[in-house]
């Protein structure tokens, strides 16, 4: 029997439309060194069909790919309604990568326009000679005689952003699509091997932001005012800017103002009830705030932690010393990325609540998951068999864009590269990436426990921990410590402290003190480089 439903694909289109109109008076403030820009979903939602007329007119008629260059600002945002609404394909550039690493995406991805931010805009046209393909640089802002002249040197025309949207019209008729075209793409921010692309649909990403905005998952709802800290080239921008337009909530977003004292100046100032971002820029909020308790924070009611774990210390340093609740997530690019959230169930309070809350969170509905094995069984979700997590869904990639080795699939299912252990409410608690998992003796030793216990130290600002080779066990632990300014500590005061909370011959016997912990291109630890510090002696290694 088949239904009487209406046949109606979920579009872009739709979230532009309904968020442009039933929340018009929404807010998007991007801050500047002036303070803050404001514009209002009305006014973006005509911008948008300028914005569609612009590309129209330089080529853009089908399914090619726009890229992007920018911070989180207005014209990123606009950017992500209107290039899928058109049918073209959005492909946000991690401004943060290598040149080589840029290149090889644009190229991959064949960028034919790339919109890009002034203050971005001298890296790109150092990029432009390697990138045949893009016909046309759009810049948003003003950019100095000679950028622009770099900008044009290889043949790209170069245009304005204000002034090419002036020229159009503000009628467009967003054209009917199959739900399942490409809308959007994101290459992984891996650290082996070449990033690989996620090619997101209009129904992916529709149904990923409708679930986003569900009370259980992020709660975004009208009434909220969103600090979307993490970059809108991370991983689909975390659904945020889609999310937002459907619930209603205003947009803070922070350009390329990222530090702790811009960011506590965004929330007093805007009054914030929300963000979103990983781990690190909420350390050094927390430190800001710390320092400086006059800044007011009341109206930030949650952040969004994800992208890595997030250390228990600083989620009951938040609730504790600020009454800001840190809400853990997990996701991947390749997941659009939302996964878990860390929502306690209902009715369970106080340290059993924390419990839950320092997972990395529950499943949200529509993602199916399982664990497997070292040995390929199923394992059981009883909260302490450890598994790889494969996960199946409707806004889960079934493959990679072109180079595709099938690695990363199996039956259906997509291999995380995560481990960790499900409870039989669906909780997800990981240990560590497959890759990071330190292999003692024939024991496996998880790298998150050991930097999530040595970051709840007083005195440590950051930890991370790596496998290191080892003549007797194979592998051991060498744990790198940043501690906070001014503060001292010996490794014999760090091994006791860490031998009172974990199995003995789970301490390491090696460390370091360093400056900073390196971090990869979306701020996570970059344990890759930290391997590699040892393995080139670059390290001062001591022991107890
Ligand atoms: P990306 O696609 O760059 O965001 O990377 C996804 C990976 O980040 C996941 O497979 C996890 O290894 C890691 N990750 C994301 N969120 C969390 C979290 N809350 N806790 C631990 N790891 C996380």
């Amino acid at each position: 029997m088949q239904s009487t439903m209406q046949d109606v694909p979920l579009l872009i289109s739709q979230i532009l439309d309904y968020g442009t109109s039933v929340h018009a008076n929404a807010e998007v403030v991007t801050w500047t060194a002036q303070g803050p820009r404001r514009s209002s979903y009305a006014q973006v939602g005509r911008d948008c069909a300028r914005l569609a007329n612009a590309l129209r007119s330089l080529g853009i008629d089908a399914d090619q790919r726009v890229g992007t260059f920018m911070w989180n600002n207005e014209e990123h945002l606009e950017l992500y309604l209107t290039v899928p609404s058109m049918g073209a394909v959005l492909h946000a550039l991690n401004i943060r990568l290598f040149p080589e690493q840029l290149v090889y995406i644009a190229r991959h991805a064949q960028d034919q326009v790339v919109v890009v931010d002034d203050s971005l805009a001298a890296v790109l046209a150092r990029l432009l000679p390697q990138l045949p393909d893009v016909r046309h640089v759009v810049v948003n802002g003003p950019v100095p005689d000679d950028v622009r002249t770099a900008l044009g040197a290889s043949g790209a025309a170069v245009h304005d952003y204000r002034e090419l949207l002036d020229a159009q019209s503000e009628q467009f008729d967003w054209p009917q699509l199959d739900e399942r075209t490409a809308a959007a793409m994101c290459y992984t921010s891996g650290t082996t091997g070449n990033p690989k692309g996620v090619v997101y649909s209009h129904r992916s990403n529709v149904l990923h932001a409708m679930q986003l905005c569900l009370p259980n998952a992020l709660g975004v709802a009208q009434g909220d005012r969103l600090l979307a800290v993490v970059p809108m080239f991370h991983a689909n921008a975390w659904g945020l800017p889609y999310g937002a337009l459907l619930a209603g909530a205003s947009l803070v977003l922070p350009d390329r103002f990222l530090q702790a004292e811009p960011l506590a100046t965004m929330i007093e100032v805007e009054r914030c009830t929300a963000g979103a971002a990983v781990p690190t820029i909420w350390t050094d909020l927390l430190r800001h705030l710390d320092e400086h308790p006059q800044i007011d924070t009341s109206s930030l009611g949650r952040v969004i932690v994800g992208g890595s774990a997030c250390p228990p210390a600083l989620m009951r340093a938040f609730q504790e010393r600020h009454q800001i609740t840190v809400l853990h997530a997990w996701g991947m690019t390749e997941m659009s990325p939302l996964g878990t959230v860390a929502v306690p169930p209902s009715g369970v309070t106080g340290e059993e609540a924390w419990r839950y809350r320092e997972t990395q969170g529950r499943l949200v509905p529509s993602v199916q998951a399982r664990l497997v094995g070292p040995d390929g069984s199923a394992m059981p979700w009883d909260g302490e068999s450890v598994g790889e997590l494969q996960v199946k869904g409707p806004w889960i990639t079934g493959s990679y864009y072109l180079d595709d080795d099938g690695s990363s699939f199996e039956d259906g299912w997509l291999r995380t590269g995560d481990v960790g252990t499900l409870t039989p409410g669906g909780y997800l608690r990981l240990t560590d990436r497959a890759k990071d998992v330190i292999k003692s003796g024939g024991e496996w030793i998880s790298s998150v426990d050991l930097e999530n216990i040595l970051m709840g130290h007083p005195k440590v600002k950051e930890a991370s921990v790596v496998g290191v080779p080892d003549e007797r066990w194979g592998e051991r632990p060498l744990a790198t410590i940043v501690l906070l300014a001014g503060e001292e500590l010996t490794v014999t005061e760090l091994t006791e402290y860490l031998a009172e909370r974990v199995a003995k011959w789970q301490v390491p016997e090696r460390w370091a003190f360093i400056d900073e912990v390196p971090k990869t291109s979306v701020g996570k630890f970059d344990k890759k480089a930290i391997r590699a510090s040892y393995a080139n002696g670059l390290l001062d290694v001591r022991s107890a």
